[in-house]
């Protein structure tokens, strides 16, 4: 078991006390995790600080120390007085993951952490080492409210939205764990996050815009990950992207596609009920365009469902000459799902018809698939029976 950097329980101060009836997992919007400094900018961390009678550079002190130095013990801040150690850190650094559970495969460098929140709400981040970078995939939702049939997350509902704080703290506590050497391959830095955990990013659009400044503030306001390093993966909220688009950020654009044809992407990713595939590809593009970045287009390859030459071409003919490319996941079948991932020929032919077309394709590797912490298999509700099984 890996050590567990920002891991005990916070001291859980719900805004109003949890009925009863929606005791466990909270819903709704009654539980709010306690405050914690990465919720603010850093102009407001000084306020609370002046407000405990303690100068205001302290809240940059208190800053260095989580975000430069990933960590939240007050034993470790030699640089303030001792006296003053613990009031600022129960005011500011309350602990607000607890990892229930730790996986890791791929000689160590895939680790999955199963994270507890101060209402017992689960949620999983991923850490992904790679020759040339680390990726921390977060989530940004307990729980996803957005149904699509083929996800994992999906099948059991939203839980609650994350807070801000809540979702860098993810990456904070891999950058520790990398910064301690824990990871195979020697200390090293988290260079990439990646919106593809649990939950719809931009569903939660205000908790996740603060996350994606937190984490690409420079030390002492935020972590310093380049924006250029982030991506915020969607199902297609096309009022939200374009808020994101006038944010003017340098982050990636994911959507999850899935199918070019309004017929099928309607029962794979039901949301296009309401924002139809032209709507969704044309707030891409706009994003594109206000931002100069190119758009991922993830496609889950689903055998025999959306993987057909027709849909190949017309994918490549929607996506011609446009600012994007196409990222191809082999399905990860989820327990008890219908559907697995295209064969090999089938693939390849998507492939080939995509690059006919001029369109860019990748097609991603599946790490994790071991610890069920490939995409789409975060479901930390399935992990909650298993884990009171015994180990095996
Ligand atoms: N809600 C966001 C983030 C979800 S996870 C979104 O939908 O974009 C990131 C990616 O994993 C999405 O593209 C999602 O569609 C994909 N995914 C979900 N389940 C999957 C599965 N079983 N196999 C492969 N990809 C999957």
């Amino acid at each position: 078991m890996a050590p567990d950097p920002l891991g005990q329980a916070g001291p859980g101060r719900p805004a109003d006390p949890v009925p009863l009836a929606l005791a466990g997992p909270a819903r709704g919007a009654r539980a709010r995790p306690p405050r914690h400094l990465a919720d603010l900018p850093l102009a407001q961390r000084r306020d609370v600080v002046a407000g405990l009678g303690q100068p205001p550079f302290r809240a940059s002190q208190l800053s260095r120390h989580f975000f430069g130095r990933y960590t939240d013990r007050p034993e470790e801040m030699t640089d303030l007085p001792r006296d003053a150690r613990d009031p600022l850190a129960q005011a500011l650094l309350p602990r607000l993951l607890t990892a229930e559970r730790e996986l890791s495969c791929d000689a160590g460098t895939t680790r999955k952490t199963l994270w507890r929140t101060f209402d017992g709400a689960l949620v999983e981040s991923v850490l992904m080492r790679y020759p040339d970078r680390v990726t921390m995939c977060v989530s940004s939702q307990a729980g996803c409210g957005m149904a699509c049939p083929f996800c994992a997350t999906g099948q059991a509902g939203l839980t609650r939205n994350l807070s801000t704080a809540e979702i860098v703290a993810q990456v904070v506590a891999g950058a520790r764990v990398l910064a301690d050497g824990h990871v195979p391959g020697g200390p090293g830095r988290v260079s990439n996050v990646v919106f593809m955990g649990m939950g719809e990013p931009l569903a939660n659009y205000a908790a996740v815009i603060a996350a994606v400044r937190r984490l690409t503030d420079p030390v002492p306001a935020g972590m310093g990950i380049s924006q250029r390093s982030v991506t915020v993966s969607t199902v297609g909220l096309v009022p939200a992207i374009a808020r994101l688009a006038a944010e003017r950020f340098s982050v990636t654009l994911a959507v999850s596609l899935h199918a070019p044809d309004d017929e099928l992407r309607d029962t794979l990713v039901p949301v296009n009920r309401r924002w139809p595939v032209a709507e969704v590809l044309a707030a891409a593009w706009d994003y594109a365009a206000a931002t100069g970045r190119r758009v991922s287009i993830e496609y889950a390859l689903i055998r025999d469902i959306n993987d057909q030459a027709w849909r190949a071409d017309l994918l490549g003919s929607l996506l011609a000459g446009q600012l994007a490319h196409v990222n191809l996941i082999p399905l990860n079948p989820t327990p008890g799902s219908k559907w697995t991932a295209s064969r090999p020929a089938a693939q390849r032919e998507f492939v080939r018809r995509l690059q006919a077309h001029g369109v860019p394709v990748t097609v991603r590797d599946t790490r994790g698939r071991e610890i069920d912490g490939a995409c789409g298999q975060l479901a930390a509700s399935v992990l909650v029976p298993a884990a009171a099984e015994p180990s095996p």
